[in-house]
């Protein structure tokens, strides 16, 4: 924000965004408004706290800093040095990782960089199948990770639907990857660091943990760490971490020098300090005792709202959650994941479609919508809240195609809403 007692033509305007550009101000509001008025149980989204907020919108969006704390290409650095080793020390403190670097504009650029530390372009990488829960990011043709490396891709079993340990080590024996990845965007169960890490160990593989869903969770105590087990570990600290939309890599002291150099100057410029600073806000945040309980309360929503889904007589991958995440499977049903989550957004309740594994239709069509709790539980939702929300799931899952139906469902969605904490 510029402030001038000295009016001018050439200052930027002094005005709130309402009285500079009204057009845009009131779409955002009317999108606030959307969010407090409807359920978001999009797996990936989170409300962050005003604080963290805050830190974004500050001035430090001015400074270019190039390079890394007391090693830049820029003066005037003295401080956002101290603010980017704030955020490396928290950040590392919070996780127990030896090295943390906090500049990743997002969870894919942190992705690349991790790669680029652990392999060449050529090299072989594995990662789970795109429709069984993995990221673009892994593996896949239309990214970067699957134009310039090979890729194996692992799966779920058929019958478990849980990762494939027979298979990840019979295509790890025979194709030798440089790098397993680990972690997912749409699996709901716990994963087996420690699994990873021992076929890892017969192939001279190295371990990359993505915990860009779950790193909430696994700060907060709810899901076990791949610290122990994997070499580098990347996340994002917008979904469960509920930080600023942002990127985050942590790794072993033996490849600091090699990640940082990865993040810059291999692949970006300068370094985003606001976002660096709400980073830093995030991981103060999160060490604190009530985001312990925010994360165990995540996943006690998820099991509350798989549960009641189960007894209305939905089918999930896995069976269940032990995260924060579920997908409901409708093979058995006559619609796609892609009307199923629209009808759900008529009545207000907001989700994503999902691939599934077995899956018939397209990535645009679907057979599974994913659900998360990540959002809700900030707003304060309870597991009750979440049987509630389950019982009008299942009345949508009726009324597909049928817009008054859906609409009367929705006054009891905005009941819900109304009782929960607003976003301002
Ligand atoms: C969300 C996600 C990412 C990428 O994060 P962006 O910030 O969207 O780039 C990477 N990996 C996994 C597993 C994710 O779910």
């Amino acid at each position: 924000m510029l402030i001038t007692s000295v009016p001018s033509d050439v200052t930027p305007p002094a005005g709130g965004l309402r009285m500079v550009d009204p057009e845009l101000s009131r779409l955002i509001e009317r999108d606030r408004r959307r969010h407090n008025q409807t359920l978001n149980l999009i797996a990936s989204e989170n409300y962050a706290s005003r604080a963290v907020l805050e830190a974004l919108a500050s001035h430090l969006n001015v400074k270019y800093a190039e390079g890394y704390p007391h090693a830049r290409y820029y003066q005037g650095v003295a401080l956002v040095d101290d603010i980017e080793s704030l955020a490396i020390e928290r950040a590392r403190a919070l996780f127990g990782a030896e090295h943390a670097n906090v500049q990743p504009y997002s969870g894919s650029p942190a992705n690349m960089a991790a790669l680029y530390t652990l392999a060449k372009p050529g090299d072989t990488i594995m990662g789970m199948d795109l429709s069984h829960g993995g990221h673009l990011t892994h593996g896949s043709r239309v990214s970067f990770s699957g134009i310039q490396f090979n890729v194996v891709s692992y799966h779920v079993r058929q019958d478990s639907e849980k990762i494939d340990f027979d298979e990840v080590e019979a295509l790890a024996k025979e194709r030798r990857p440089k790098v397993i990845i680990a972690g997912y965007s749409a699996y709901p169960r716990e994963i087996d660091w420690a699994a990873f890490r021992r076929i890892a160990d017969l192939v001279g593989a190295k371990l990359l943990a993505d915990i860009a869903h779950i790193a909430g969770l696994v700060a907060g105590g709810a899901h076990s760490s791949p610290i122990p087990y994997a070499d580098v570990i990347t996340s994002t600290t917008h979904k469960t971490l509920r930080g600023p939309r942002g990127g985050l890599i942590l790794c072993r002291a033996e490849y600091a020098k090699d990640v940082d150099r990865a993040v810059f100057p291999m692949l970006q410029g300068g370094p985003h300090l606001q976002q660096i600073a709400s980073k830093a806000v995030c991981f103060h945040e999160a060490q604190s005792e009530a985001f312990r309980a925010y994360a165990r309360r995540v996943v006690e929503n998820a099991r509350a709202l798989a549960d009641r889904l189960q007894e209305r007589s939905f089918s999930l991958w896995a069976g269940g959650t032990d995260n924060h995440l579920l997908v409901v499977k409708l093979f058995d049903r006559d619609f796609t994941g892609a009307a199923f989550a629209a009808a759900l957004e008529q009545a207000g309740i907001i989700t994503s479609k999902s691939t599934v594994p077995g899956e018939t239709r397209s990535p645009r069509q679907t057979s599974g919508v994913r659900f998360g709790t990540p959002a809700l539980t900030s707003r304060g939702a309870t597991p009750d809240d979440m049987r509630r929300i389950g019982d009008l799931v299942a009345r949508v899952a009726e009324h597909v195609g049928d817009p008054a139906a859906l609409r009367c469902i929705g006054r009891e969605v905005r009941a819900i809403a109304d009782g929960l904490a607003r976003i301002a």
